[in-house]
């Protein structure tokens, strides 16, 4: 159903669904998969595919152990791998006349607006030109406080600024479950999250990290993001051939339904940061102005913690310290910490220089 009215679809398929244990390539389920794609592509539907698998296949053909790998290392074999994956997928779409191009992404290039947006620009003319783009992150250059390092979230964010209607994770489970099934005989499986504070609030997320690639919590994270910028989600098993012709047939999985937003895309790229900087403790009167979509002053913040630069995405918080709002912030953490709790007027004597007056102006700001 939820596909059916789907436009623009992301898939994310994860390293397991390609290589399995023995580390031979599942090239079977790859051409499933691709005789998905080609239906997709039959009725119309723009797919991006988010693919992991670069330092798997690296190790591979390198003959590499994955686990204890050091970054610089992985960051070689990733190199050297992702050569392996996006030959794996030309050779096998080719057979079924599908046309494929390769994006590699950094956290920066969805994190910064102007870089986001040529992004957007870049998956737009690829469809134009008819080619699935075949998305990974740039695991030879990202270090490790600057990575995504799961490609759950960066799918979720790729979905979220190419305004796409669903996003498929194929996992190597069925979907969320009430406890962790392979410890629990009577978990059961959660077939739609309409609600995601309230549904899943019970569930111990951490206690499921050890089934699906990249863990539950970094798919639940994957849901948020979805969810904020109006595009459903659905975690699938991708072991089986043919996965989404599967979830078209109702078959075992969990969709995270999402509220119609009605905000604008670049409110959408703001609130859905994988990344904040920092944080801003705002007092009540503060609150009450921001909740009057009225921007937020110097006087109002009570404390500024994590390190940023001016135009950085920032937490705001109220008293009782719950996030309450995302921002762009117009000032660094260090001048906020000598402006913050005074007047407006009073903040080009105390830096010395002309600046805007408002710490984050309502344009760049989005109650959470
Ligand atoms: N980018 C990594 C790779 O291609 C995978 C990240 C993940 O497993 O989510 O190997």
């Amino acid at each position: 159903m939820h596909l059916k009215n789907s436009k623009i679809i992301v898939i994310k398929i994860g390293s397991s669904l390609l290589v399995n244990h023995n580390k031979k390539i599942r090239k079977k389920w790859l051409s499933s998969f691709a005789k998905d794609i080609q239906k997709l592509k039959f009725r119309n539907k723009k797919v991006i595919i988010v693919s992991s698998g670069a330092i798997a296949l690296g190790c591979k053909k390198m003959n590499y152990n994955k686990t204890n790998l050091k970054l610089d290392k992985s960051q070689a074999i990733a190199s050297v791998g992702q050569i392996e994956l996006m030959n794996l997928f030309s050779q096998t779409f080719s057979k079924f006349k599908l046309n494929i191009s390769q994006i590699l992404l950094t956290l920066e290039d969805t994190e910064e607006r102007r870089r986001s947006i040529n992004a957007k620009r870049t998956f737009e003319n690829l469809f134009k030109l008819d080619y699935i783009p075949i998305v990974n992150e740039n695991d030879t250059i990202a270090t490790s406080e600057i990575k995504y390092g799961d490609n759950d979230r960066l799918a979720s964010r790729v979905a979220q600024i190419t305004n796409a209607d669903t996003l498929i994770l194929l996992s190597d489970v069925d979907g969320l479950f009430t406890k962790n099934p392979k410890i629990y005989k009577n978990a059961k499986l959660i077939k739609k999250v309409k609600d995601l504070n309230k549904d899943i609030k019970n569930i111990n997320i951490k206690g499921t990290t050890e089934f699906g690639s990249g863990g539950m919590n970094t798919k639940i994270e994957a849901a948020k993001i979805c969810n904020l910028a109006g595009c459903n989600m659905v975690i699938a098993n991708g072991l089986h051939l043919n996965p989404i012709s599967l979830i078209e047939k109702k078959h075992n999985c969990t969709w995270f339904l999402s509220k119609v937003t009605k905000l604008h895309a670049r409110k959408k790229w703001i609130i859905s940061s994988v990344s904040p900087k920092g944080e801003l403790i705002i007092d009540d009167g503060a609150k009450k102005a921001l909740i009057n979509r009225k921007s937020l002053l110097a006087a109002g913040i009570k404390k500024v913690s994590g390190k940023f630069n001016k135009g950085d995405h920032i937490k705001i918080l109220d008293n009782k310290r719950k996030e309450f709002a995302r921002g762009l912030s117009s000032f660094s953490s260090e001048e906020i910490n000598k402006i913050m709790g005074h007047h407006s007027n009073e903040i080009q004597k105390i830096l010395g220089y002309v600046s805007k007056s408002e710490v984050v102006h309502k344009d760049d700001m989005v109650e959470v």
